[in-house]
């Protein structure tokens, strides 16, 4: 009885696993950056990312490129000169808009690269002309870990070091004060 009963678990549980590998479907990392895809389009190999992703999860390409499309609908209508040339859906070149009287913001946010580890993502501290390579060199020495520009605005530290940077980048830069960062927590992919 006992012996049958274990047999079934066991029937069970390999089903379960086998699932499992036929069907990977927890978070996307892109295979040119590394990091969860929607982060691509901050670093600066957005461009290869997105031949990847064409390649590899054409689904996932095909979203990202209307969304793309979207937002650059949007920033046509408040830049208002550059709409002629814009042909709607045209060849789906995707630019981040050039910045304009941007806030001056850190974001801080933490993103799961598996069970285990964390990168601890920081923009805006171009915001406040901060020399972003100096940034990153200093958080990896700080927290002895890799640390990266990743984007025109953009850090990727190999780690989780995001309550830290709260106290960490305040200290270190005066001018950027608690009310000028947000923390996003973790962000979902
Ligand atoms: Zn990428």
């Amino acid at each position: 009885m006992a012996a049958e009963v274990e047999r079934v678990i066991s029937t069970e549980n390999a089903t379960k696993s086998e699932e499992k590998i036929e069907y990977p479907l927890e978070v996307q990392y892109c295979g040119v950056c590394s990091l969860p895809l929607e982060y691509c389009e901050y670093t600066a190999e957005y461009e290869k990312c997105k031949e990847w992703l064409k390649t590899n999860l054409p689904d996932v390409y095909d979203e990202l490129i209307s969304q793309a499309a979207d937002q650059l609908a949007a920033t046509d209508v408040s830049e208002g000169a550059t709409k002629k040339k814009q042909t709607r859906g045209g060849k789906g070149v995707v630019r981040v808009p050039k910045k304009k009287n941007v806030t001056k913001k850190v974001t801080l946010s933490r993103a799961q690269r598996n069970k285990k580890k964390y990168v601890t993502v920081v923009t805006g501290l171009g915001t406040f002309d901060i020399d972003l390579k100096k940034a990153a060199k200093l958080f990896a020495q700080k927290y002895s870990c890799g640390s990266s520009v990743t984007g025109s605005d953009e850090i990727v530290i190999q780690g989780d070091v995001l309550d830290d940077l709260l106290d960490f980048i305040p200290e270190k830069w005066p001018e950027i004060d608690e009310d000028s960062m947000d923390d996003l927590g973790n962000q979902k992919r």
